[in-house]
Order: C-alpha cells, then sequence, then structure tokens
C-alpha cells in the first residue's frame, strides 16, 4: 500500500486561559474543553473563535484517527490564530518558543507518525530567523508562517530575508492564509473562508512573483503554498496575459508570471477532481502534496481520497502526491506504511 503523508495539519496545545493571558488577557487564544473532554472551543479572549474536537490537542486520539484514516505520517503546525503576529515581537518569542517545544511534546506521543513544522515571531525578521533555526536543530521539520503581517506581504523586504535564510539552513516554509482581508462585506456564511482564504494565497504568491523576489531568493528554498494555492492556478493565464499587455505589469518582474511555477509547491486541500486535475496540470505531479487541513470540518473528511480514487492520475503521480513530494521536500527518511 502507498505510504500517505498528510503534510497540512493542525494542532492547539491545552492551552488555558491563565497561560493565554501571558500574551494578552483580552484576546490571546485558548482552548475551553466541554467536560466529556471530547469537543472543545477555541477561545479569543472571551469570545468563542471555532468548535474544535479531541484529536487537536491529544496526540494519541490523532493517532488513532490517522489509523482509521489510513495517514502514515502527519507534518503539524499550530493552528493560525496562535501566531501572535499583532502583538510586541519580545512577548511572543517566549510564546512562540513555548508553542514549538509544546508541539514536539505532542510529536514525542507518537515517534515517526506525528511531525512539526514551527511557528515564529514574524513582525521581528531577526527574532523569526533565530527561532526558525532553533526550532529546526530540536527537532521540527520546518516552519509554518502567515501569509502576511499587517500590511506587509511576501515582497516586503523583511518577509524575503527570512525566506532566503530559510533557503540557506534548508528548512522548508508553509505558508498558511490567515487574517483575511475584509472590509465587513463578508461576516455570513464564511465568506472569508470561501472568498479572502483563496484570495489572500493568490495575493501572496503573485507578490513573490510579481515582484521580482523569486529573482533573489535562491531556488534552494522548499517553499509550500497551502490550499492547492488558493486561487492561483485557476487565475494563472489571467495573470500571464496581464504580463504579456501591460507593462506595469511586467514592471519588476522578468519573466512570464507561469515560468515561476517550478519555485514552489502547494497542497492538495482543493476538494474536487476537476480542481486536482487542473493543478496538477499547472504545477505538475512533483509539486502538489496530499495536505488535509485536518482536523477541521472545512478540511478533507477522508484524508487522501481525493487523489486516491482519481481517475485522472496514474499510480506514478497519486504516489508522488501521496508521499513522495512531501518525503523529499522535508528530507524525510526512508519510510514505509505503518498505518493500522
Ligand atoms: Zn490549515
Amino acid at each position: 500500500m502507498t505510504v500517505r503523508i498528510d503534510m497540512h495539519a493542525h494542532f492547539f496545545p491545552p492551552i488555558t486561559r491563565e497561560e493565554a493571558a501571558q500574551l494578552d488577557a483580552q484576546h490571546a487564544p485558548w482552548l475551553a474543553l466541554d467536560s466529556d473532554a471530547e469537543t472543545g472551543m477555541i477561545m479569543t479572549g472571551d469570545r468563542a473563535f471555532r468548535p474544535i474536537t479531541r484529536p487537536l490537542w491529544d496526540p494519541l486520539r490523532r493517532v488513532e484517527e490517522m489509523d482509521r484514516l489510513g495517514i502514515d505520517i502527519q507534518l503539524m503546525c499550530a493552528t493560525p490564530v496562535l501566531f501572535g503576529y499583532t502583538y510586541p515581537a519580545a512577548t511572543v518569542v517566549d510564546w512562540a518558543r513555548r508553542l514549538n517545544d509544546r508541539a514536539l511534546e505532542l510529536c514525542s506521543a507518537a515517534p515517526g507518525r506525528l511531525k512539526a513544522l514551527a511557528q515564529v515571531p514574524l513582525q521581528d525578521i531577526e527574532l523569526a530567523c533565530a527561532e526558525a533555526s532553533r526550532a529546526k536543530a530540536s527537532g521540527h521539520h520546518g516552519v509554518q508562517i502567515g501569509n502576511h503581517v499587517g500590511q506587509k506581504d511576501l515582497d516586503d523586504e523583511g518577509l524575503v530575508q527570512f525566506l532566503i535564510h530559510c533557503a540557506n539552513e534548508n528548512i522548508p516554509v508553509l505558508v498558511h492564509p490567515w487574517d483575511m482581508m475584509n472590509d465587513g462585506r463578508m461576516k455570513k456564511w464564511m465568506l472569508p473562508w470561501l472568498v479572502a482564504m483563496p484570495a489572500e494565497t493568490q495575493l501572496s504568491i503573485l507578490s513573490l512573483i510579481l515582484s521580482g523576489a523569486f529573482e533573489r531568493i535562491p531556488r534552494s528554498l522548499k517553499l509550500c503554498f497551502a490550499h492547492g494555492g488558493g486561487s492561483f492556478a485557476f487565475l494563472l493565464g489571467r495573470v500571464d496575459n496581464a504580463w504579456r499587455e501591460r507593462d506595469i505589469v511586467r514592471e519588476n518582474c522578468p519573466h512570464l508570471p507561469s515560468s515561476y511555477v517550478d519555485r514552489f509547491c502547494v497542497d492538495s486541500a482543493v476538494f474536487d477532481d476537476g480542481a486536482l486535475r487542473l493543478l496538477v496540470d499547472v504545477m505538475g505531479p512533483e509539486r502538489v502534496m496530499l495536505g488535509s487541513d485536518y482536523p477541521f470540518p472545512l478540511g478533507e473528511q477522508q484524508v487522501g481520497r481525493l487523489i486516491a480514487d482519481h481517475i485522472g492520475l496514474d499510480e506514478s503521480a497519486k504516489r508522488r502526491l501521496l508521499s513522495e513530494n512531501a518525503q523529499a521536500f522535508f528530507d524525510l527518511p526512508e519510510i514505509h506504511a505503518v498505518a493500522a
């Protein structure tokens, strides 16, 4: 059986309100667990943020679920509400260190099955680089960053320097959309998730391409965008057309935008056969990796099924998407199917 590696899954350690108050008593994220400890709520201060289930914080329950789903290895990263980018960097560096150490503790409950990506205080590039290096040395397999820090997108000079640091230190980077653009018109129906999240990721990818940042970032950077790269694959023809027709699009970008698709990867969280086919056509089968957004309700519920059951992908492509691409991306040693 093909090994399955899910490279986009989230954790949230059981942080109490008192612990969160060390970051910010009013708005910091914490977990309110229900009396049966099977369900709970992510809280931000007094506000209910998202309902959750036990695998989010319990690694043994998580592995039981992985066995049920046939997932051999999961790469877990923090739930983005934990990033803390809006707080003073000196406070958040302690927060990030503690969360990163807690992530490794969760992984140690299931050696070989759970691996972690670190978070960094991205509002301070020097501290972010230092924490990325410390985390890698302590056992993390890469970092997860939000797709922007306030008004700074990935073409910001500091963020480009962070990516260059990760390239030089062979630290894989997963870019996750968060803090979605919202001018008040997306209050209902989870529209920030359905409209703004794909647009945030598109904004990040185009910020790197059209700014010319990829001309300065080493080709060795291992970079992956969540959620299939948002709206990127579907809109790439529109971007190429704009680059050909308007000099202001070409201003900082010397090559056709589509020529940069070999500089990054995407996950497979697109939930549709036709979308996955397009994604593999645009990115190539070597640049799409199984990613589920587990254990959240908007993630792929039967993790890996979209790839495994796809009639348009041959067995070689399926192996790449299900495990081989992630194995190479995260430098995982030789692995074997272990899911019970
Ligand atoms: Zn996610």
